[in-house]
């Protein structure tokens, strides 16, 4: 693979970005190999200064449901920038969306836009607090959740890629009322709410993984978790910042059934603008200020850009028939996945939910975080490197889900598993990187 122009345009990034990026995981630190220097993207694939071309799994870490460059969208945006960029009123797009999420979304009667996936969780924890009256939630281990303070313990994602244990400058305060278990482990969560479930505002998320690489929940433990939280009176949260519109157009709640009290936004609702929002009842949202005293505000929140992209990439999802093909997809690439293990005799849990997938190699299941870190770090590593020089971009750690989109082809996919069978290698036969 040509590099030239990437490894310059590091070497730039280092002079001036920390880290040479704007997010941990960009930096390839878990992986060999030089991020590309990517200049444009088309549909399911990216192209970079040196020439390359690669299927893209990273899609933005999740936005891109579309590819890259639906027509659509442009379309929303560029008649969008002709009209202007930003006012500081409600406008229309904000609300189009809004109606669109409140439509789609089971939980959400009114909803608030804001511009991260991190703004959208610290919210929603405050207000979960303020409606209890409680201070303490609930994560799970390696469940991540943007990095506002009180959430950054026991975190997934750039933080487990990273092996950072938690975060120097979060204050002890900060992280003394979130407690972490285990994710889809219902009898940890039993115990702790049945001995301080009165101190705890809200039990906090990911309803399919996706920040330890993809772990769907066991059957019956979303159920477990409505039901307990009900029986003490905290708030379920949904962060659906990567499920929502992903697994299913109302998120992971109308695929599951199980409906949250608050669920958080991102990504799909933004189609590569930066966005989140968070939602729910009337009687909770309406707690929010001006109609209520729990304070949250933002100088572009429902930006008119993001709001025309976001309600444009709606409006094409809302064909379910666009979730059919995403189901295809990712079944065969799991499929592919499984057989590439099986016919070279090496162990692998492929995790899957729709279009997210990802394969952890030398386990045979994984169903929480501890399982997660028992796959081979190496072997994914080795993974990535071929897929890298074969021209697949694959998120570069074992602790993000691969994603795919409705463009991605069959080929596409074939091409992703043949790599994958031409780079699986056991643990122990992982060559020096
Ligand atoms: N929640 C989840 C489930 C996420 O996957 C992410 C980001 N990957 C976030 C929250 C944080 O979103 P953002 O990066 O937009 O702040």
């Amino acid at each position: 693979m040509k590099d030239a122009q990437a490894t310059a345009l590091r070497e730039r990034a280092e002079r001036v970005l920390a880290g040479g990026v704007n997010s941990p995981v960009r930096a390839f630190r878990a992986v060999p190999g030089t991020p590309p220097a990517i200049v444009r993207g088309e549909g399911a694939y990216l192209y970079d200064a040196d020439g390359n071309r690669f299927v893209d799994c990273i899609l933005a870490y999740g936005p891109h449901i579309l590819g890259h460059n639906p027509p659509e969208v442009l379309a929303a945006v560029r008649a969008q920038l002709e009209r202007g960029i930003a006012f500081g009123t409600t406008t229309l797009p904000e609300v189009e969306l809004a109606e669109r999420i409140v439509d789609a979304v089971p939980s959400i009667e009114l909803v608030r836009f804001v511009n991260s996936g991190t703004e959208a969780t610290m919210s929603a924890v405050r207000l979960a607090r303020a409606a209890t009256g409680r201070d303490g939630i609930v994560k799970f281990d390696g469940a991540y959740h943007g990095h506002a303070d009180a959430l950054l313990a026991g975190a997934g994602s750039g933080v487990a890629t990273l092996g950072i244990p938690g975060s120097p400058g979060v204050p002890a305060a900060a992280v003394a009322g979130t407690t972490v278990l285990p994710y889809n482990d219902a009898g940890a969560i039993a115990d702790l709410l049945s001995r301080r479930g009165e101190q705890i505002a809200a039990v906090l998320v990911e309803p399919v993984a996706g920040n330890m690489g993809c772990v769907p929940p066991l059957p019956g433990y979303l159920e477990r978790l409505r039901s307990l939280t009900r029986e003490h009176g905290c708030l379920l949260i949904f962060d659906e910042v990567m499920t929502g519109f992903r697994v299913a157009y109302g998120g992971a709640q109308s695929l599951y059934g199980v409906i949250p009290d608050l669920t958080c936004l991102g990504k799909i609702i933004g189609a590569g603008l930066p966005v989140g929002a968070y939602g729910g009842s009337r009687t909770l949202m309406e707690k929010v200020a001006p109609s209520g005293p729990v304070y949250q505000a933002g100088t572009l929140s429902g930006n008119p850009l993001a709001m025309a992209a976001g309600g444009a990439a709606l409006d094409c999802l809302r064909d379910g028939t666009k979730y059919e093909r995403l189901e295809q997809l990712g079944h065969r690439l799991a499929d592919g996945f499984a057989e590439a293990g099986a016919a070279a005799g090496i162990e692998c849990a492929i995790n899957r939910v729709g279009s997210m997938v990802t394969p952890f190699v030398g386990v045979d299941r994984v169903v929480d975080f501890a399982s997660a870190q028992r796959a081979s770090r190496a072997g994914f590593a080795h993974l990535h490197q071929t897929w890298l020089e074969a021209g697949v971009l694959w998120p570069p750690s074992q602790y993000e889900t691969g994603f795919l989109s409705t463009v991605h082809t069959d080929q596409d996919v074939d091409r992703i598993s043949e790599m994958f069978a031409g780079g699986v290698v056991a643990a122990e036969q992982v060559p020096a990187l």
